[in-house]
């Protein structure tokens, strides 16, 4: 596996491996068996005689002032061997200033599906990641990249991203990997206190009763929300950011649910930020 912490040398790699499939990985590193999961999916993508590339790059301009950008786990020896193990064929992981040009003065914005959920909160946020996947794709330009639906908003932003600006990149969305109690696996865990990290699992409870309430008819997506936003809220250290019933599709609360939603959580429990997602269709 091949390490390249620079353009140039990123450059070189995908000109040598020019006509054969290329499967890019972004990330932020702090790598757990989520990004893995998705790290094995690109390499099934990429078959026998592709390549896997991860980037590895925790991107300032998609952080906003208050936020964790600092205290952001970063453990990059760990981050290559696993992505090693996991069958990546190059772990790409620049410096910001390798990213970004001091007076840089162009960015990517997504109008229409980042003004709701995390876009509501965070804002900048989204045009920060299109930016720096749009300037991931052209340096890698990869066949696919592999995001994970964790972060659903962000597959939605990115396929959006993909399809307006013409790229030709498939863009290949992967399940959410869990710990045994249910909480999806987040770099942000590790920030978390003890007596957060026992709290923590009350989001995925909570988004499981709001699709029992769905699978037994329940159609008013503010009854949904309450139950889901109550659930969560009987832990003490759980500060909502939002709780919302969206459709998949368009992000936009939705009053009457009809065949098919989206119940989306990010929760404060101290200073880390969690987000999870579940999708509902009617069988
Ligand atoms: P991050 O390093 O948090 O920016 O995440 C990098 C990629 O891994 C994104 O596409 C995420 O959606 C994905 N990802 C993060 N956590 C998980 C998880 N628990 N399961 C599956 N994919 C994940």
């Amino acid at each position: 596996m091949e390490f390249l912490t620079n353009v140039a040398s990123l450059k070189l790699w995908r000109e040598e491996r020019a006509g054969r499939p290329c499967v890019l990985v972004p990330t932020m590193g702090a790598l757990h068996e989520g990004h893995l999961s998705l790290v094995e999916r690109a390499r099934q993508h990429a078959g026998p005689q592709g390549s896997v590339i991860v980037s590895i790059f925790v991107n300032p301009t998609q952080f906003g002032p208050n936020e964790d950008f600092d205290a952001y786990p970063r453990q990059m020896e760990a981050d290559r061997e696993k992505c090693e193990r996991a069958g990546a064929s190059a772990v790409f992981a620049p410096a910001v200033s390798g990213m970004y040009a001091p007076d840089r003065s162009v960015n990517i914005q997504e109008d229409s599906l980042s003004t709701y959920l995390c876009g509501a909160t965070r804002p900048g946020h989204f045009g920060g990641v299109c930016t720096v996947v749009t300037k991931l794709f052209n340096l890698v330009r990869p066949d696919a990249a592999v995001f994970g639906e964790k972060d659903f908003q962000q597959l939605a932003i990115i396929r959006r991203l993909a399809r307006d600006l013409d790229f030709a990149v498939e863009i290949v969305g992967s399940p959410t990997v869990r710990e045994p109690d249910g909480l999806a696996m987040s770099s942000r865990n590790e920030n978390l206190t003890a007596e957060g990290r026992s709290q923590a699992p009350v989001i995925y409870r909570a988004l499981q009763l709001g699709r029992a309430a769905l699978e037994d008819g329940e159609r008013d997506a503010a009854k949904v929300r309450q139950l889901v936003l109550d659930t969560i809220q009987s832990q003490p250290l759980a500060r909502v950011d939002y709780v919302e019933v969206v459709h998949p599709e368009t992000l936009q609360p939705l009053d009457v649910i009809a065949s098919q939603a989206l119940i989306a959580a990010a929760v404060f429990f101290g200073k880390p930020r969690l987000i999870d997602n579940t999708y509902w269709r009617e069988a």
